[in-house]
């Protein structure tokens, strides 16, 4: 099931956060709006110390804004609790991450079925859910190898695999490229085009234009603030 075009995914409304260190405060986000809709594949690109951090971790509820309204399917996360924010997290958020972030005494598939562990599903059916995502991404005949049995992009390609076990409203890439070589990075890029082609919606962090490039639009930051809105979406 994948949400409907139209369908408003997320909304940030004047975002600001400011990190205090002693006497210091540091201004990450200084009054960021944009909203996204359901279908929509977005690229968040910045210099280093922009925000662009700050911004995933408050899009993927790791944190929460200083000031300004930030909204996930509908509901204002701002007042949560850590442990709302957990379930929310899991639920509605699937990471990818730089790193792969996989557990490496798990099998693939075991590591696919982690998020679905804290619903109340039947151990035959997490592994039905994370063999199907598996073979998704085309690993099927990887579910019983651990991770280091794998090269970076067949690991990146099992965590995309993972954050899709939930159904979730929103995939959130944070340089989801940046450890592999070009033809792994190939591989994941062609795959998120797939996964956005049939209707999933997408935030990716990325430094590089030509990765960027694969989105429908590109978001830039500069010092905490949105620069400009243009819609790429050339390279397909
Ligand atoms: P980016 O990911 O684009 O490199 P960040 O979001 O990590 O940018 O950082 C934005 C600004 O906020 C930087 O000036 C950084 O030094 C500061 N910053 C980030 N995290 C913290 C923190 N936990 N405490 C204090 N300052 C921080
Ligand atoms: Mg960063």
């Amino acid at each position: 099931m994948t949400a409907q075009w139209g369908e408003q995914v997320l909304r940030l409304t004047d975002v600001s956060k400011t990190y205090r260190s002693g006497s210091l405060e540091v201004a990450a986000l200084r009054g960021v709006s944009f909203t996204v809709e359901a279908g929509d594949y977005v690229a968040i690109m910045g210099p280093s110390g922009s925000g662009k951090s700050t911004l995933m971790h408050i899009l993927g509820c790791l944190d929460v804004p200083t000031s300004g309204v930030y909204q996930l399917a509908g509901q204002d996360v701002g007042g949560l609790s850590e442990a709302e924010l957990a379930e929310i997290r899991n639920a509605r958020i699937g990471f990818v991450f730089q790193q792969f972030n996989l557990l490496p005494t798990l099998s693939a598939w075991r590591n696919v079925a982690l998020p679905l562990s804290y619903a109340s599903i039947p151990a035959a059916e997490r592994r039905d859910r994370a063999i199907a995502c598996l073979e998704r991404v085309g690993l099927a005949d990887r579910v019983d190898h651990r991770p280091g049995e794998l090269s970076g992009g067949q690991q990146q390609r099992v965590a995309i695999a993972r954050a899709l076990v939930t159904d979730p409203s929103l995939i959130l890439a944070d340089e989801p490229t940046g450890n592999l070589d070009s033809a792994s990075t190939d591989d994941v890029l062609r795959l998120l085009d797939e996964l956005s082609d049939t209707g999933r919606t997408i935030a990716l962090i990325t430094h590089e234009e030509d990765v960027a490039a694969r989105a429908r639009r590109t978001l830039r930051i500069r010092d905490g603030l949105l620069e400009h809105l243009s819609v790429t979406g050339t390279a397909r």
